[in-house]
């Protein structure tokens, strides 16, 4: 099953992307972190399939966090997609240039988000061949 890792420091915003991941049925499984720094060292370890970066962080920020997985070579292709409840204008333009490759204002629709999840994995499926499965070479 695919791994998901939340990195949100609000617990209410936290229940909530759990609910989305539980009731909406979203094939994927969700590890929640609270820190730009923990999601640094989580990344590296569960090789996640998916981040979903809050921008407003304690200490380092989501911005500057997404900038420092990019520069690592083993989470540079992880993607992210940023979430923020404080959006101004710019902010988009600076999640993607920080290296996001979505970008998800709160308080969003869930059924939203979670249709985009679910294309998300749908999409990964199909792009990713079975894990454990010995590939198929030709030169054998
Ligand atoms: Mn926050």
């Amino acid at each position: 099953m695919p791994t998901v890792l939340l990195v949100e420091d609000n617990t209410s915003s936290q229940f909530l992307l759990e609910d989305v991941f539980s009731y909406d049925h979203i094939p994927a499984r969700l590890i929640t972190v609270t820190s730009g720094e923990q999601v640094q060292i989580m990344a590296v370890s569960l090789k996640p399939d998916l981040i979903l970066m809050d921008l407003r962080l304690p200490g380092i920020d989501g911005l500057e966090t997404t900038e420092i997985l990019r520069r690592n070579p083993a989470t540079k292709d992880i993607p992210v997609w940023a979430i923020t409840a404080y959006a101004m204008p710019g902010d988009e333009e600076k999640a993607m240039a920080s290296g996001c490759n979505e970008y998800i204002t709160k308080p969003f629709p869930t059924r939203m988000l979670a249709d985009r999840l679910r294309a998300f994995f749908r999409e990964l499926s199909k792009t990713e061949p079975p894990k454990n499965v010995p590939s198929q070479s030709a030169d054998r």
